[in-house]
C-alpha cells in the first residue's frame, strides 16, 4: 500500500474505534463504571473521582472529577442518554469535569433540554456559575453547527437541589422509576456540609458510592446488605510521607493541606470496618489519596483486611463492575488499560 493509503486506514479505524465502540452496558442487570478513582493530588493513572451508573434504560454519572469525561468518551460511555449528573458535594475535585460532561452530553445528544444535575443545597451556585462560564462556547458552536444539531436551549444543566432533613442519618429516594431507586444520604465530610452519598437499588441488586466521608453510621445504615460498597480511603501514613515532603522542599501551604485532610477522610480500614458492620459483599476503594503506584496496593489498603474479610478490590480507572439481574455474581473487568 501507498504510505497515504496506510495512513488513511490507519486514522479511519482510530477515528472509527474513537467514535462508536462495544456497547459495555449491554446485559440486564446493574452496572458502575469507574471513570476516575483519584483525588486532587495528579496521578497520571487516575482522573479525579467519578463513577457512571446505568441500570435498564436509565443512566447516571456520580461526581465528575478532572479528567473523567476524556474516560468516558474512551469507553463509549453513553454520555448523550443520561439522565442526569449526581454530585455528592462541590469540592472542586467532584465538579472539575463537569463543564465538560455537560457539553459533551450536549454535542452528542442534540438535547433541547440540559441535563438535570442533582446534589444538595448549593447545587444552583455550581451548575449556575458553570453555565456562565460555557455560554459563549454555547453560541460559537451554534453558529457554526446550527441549531439543528445544537439546540441552544439543551446547553448546560439545571440544578435539582434536593432537601434533606437535619439529623445526621437522614435520606432522600432523589429518583424512583422503572424499578430503579436512587437514595441520597449524609455522611461526613465536615467541615462540608452537607456531603452526601447515594445508594442504587436495581432488580435486587444494589450499590453504594460514598462520596467523600470519615467513619459515618449513616453510610453504614445506607449500605446495609449493598452488593458493592465503593469507599473513598486515605492512608494516613503515605499521607505523613507526602506531608514531610512538602515541608522539606519549603510548601507550607500543601504541607498544611496534607496535614488536614486525614481529618475529612475515611482510611482502607475505616472503609474495611463499614463494609464488615454493613454485611456488604464486595468493597472497593475509589477516590484513593495519596496517589501510590500499582505495585504498593497491598501496602495502601494497610490492615483493611483485618476488619472485612470479604473481597476487596482497589478501583482503577476504567473498571466495570456488573451485576447481573436474577443472580448474586459481581463481575469486575477491566475496560482501559
Ligand atoms: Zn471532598
Ligand atoms: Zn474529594
Amino acid at each position: 500500500m501507498a504510505p497515504r493509503r496506510i495512513t488513511d486506514a490507519f486514522v479511519r479505524r482510530v477515528v472509527r474505534s474513537r467514535m462508536a465502540g462495544k456497547d459495555i452496558l449491554a446485559e440486564e442487570g446493574l452496572y458502575a463504571v469507574l471513570c476516575g478513582t483519584g483525588s486532587p493530588l495528579p496521578d497520571v493513572h487516575r482522573a479525579g473521582p467519578c463513577i457512571a451508573v446505568s441500570a435498564g434504560k436509565h443512566f447516571f454519572i456520580v461526581d465528575a472529577g478532572q479528567g473523567s469525561t476524556r474516560n468516558a468518551l474512551l469507553m463509549h460511555l453513553p454520555l448523550e442518554k443520561a439522565d442526569a449528573i449526581l454530585l455528592t458535594h462541590f469540592h472542586s475535585d467532584h465538579i472539575a469535569d463537569l463543564g465538560e460532561m455537560m457539553l459533551q452530553r450536549w454535542t452528542r445528544s442534540s438535547s433541547q433540554t440540559p441535563i438535570d444535575v442533582i446534589g444538595p443545597a448549593g447545587v444552583e451556585q455550581v451548575v449556575g456559575g458553570i453555565n456562565l462560564a460555557y455560554r459563549l462556547d454555547t453560541g460559537y458552536r451554534v453558529a457554526h453547527h446550527g441549531p439543528e444539531t445544537m439546540p441552544p436551549t439543551g446547553a448546560g444543566g439545571i440544578a435539582r437541589p434536593f432537601e434533606l432533613p437535619a439529623e445526621p442519618g437522614a435520606s432522600v429516594a432523589v429518583f424512583d422509576q422503572d424499578g430503579l431507586r436512587v437514595t441520597a444520604f449524609r455522611v461526613d465530610h465536615r467541615p462540608v456540609v452537607p456531603a452526601v452519598g447515594y445508594r442504587f437499588d436495581y432488580t435486587g441488586r444494589s450499590l453504594v458510592i460514598s462520596g467523600d466521608t470519615v467513619y459515618s453510621e449513616s453510610l453504614l445504615e445506607h449500605a446495609k446488605g449493598a452488593d458493592v460498597l465503593f469507599h473513598d480511603a486515605l492512608n494516613a501514613a503515605m499521607i505523613q510521607l507526602v506531608n514531610a515532603s512538602a515541608a522539606l522542599v519549603n510548601l507550607p501551604s500543601a504541607a498544611k493541606v496534607t496535614h488536614d485532610i486525614p481529618s475529612y477522610h475515611a482510611t482502607p480500614e475505616d472503609a474495611a470496618r463499614i463494609a464488615a458492620e454493613a454485611h456488604v459483599k464486595h468493597l472497593i476503594l475509589y477516590h484513593v489519596i495519596p496517589p501510590f503506584p500499582r505495585l504498593l496496593k497491598n501496602l495502601f489498603i494497610g490492615d483493611a483486611r483485618r476488619y472485612f474479610k470479604g473481597p476487596l478490590t482497589v478501583g482503577e480507572d476504567g473498571m466495570r463492575v456488573f451485576l447481573p439481574e436474577g443472580s448474586d455474581r459481581i463481575s469486575i473487568t477491566r475496560i482501559l488499560r
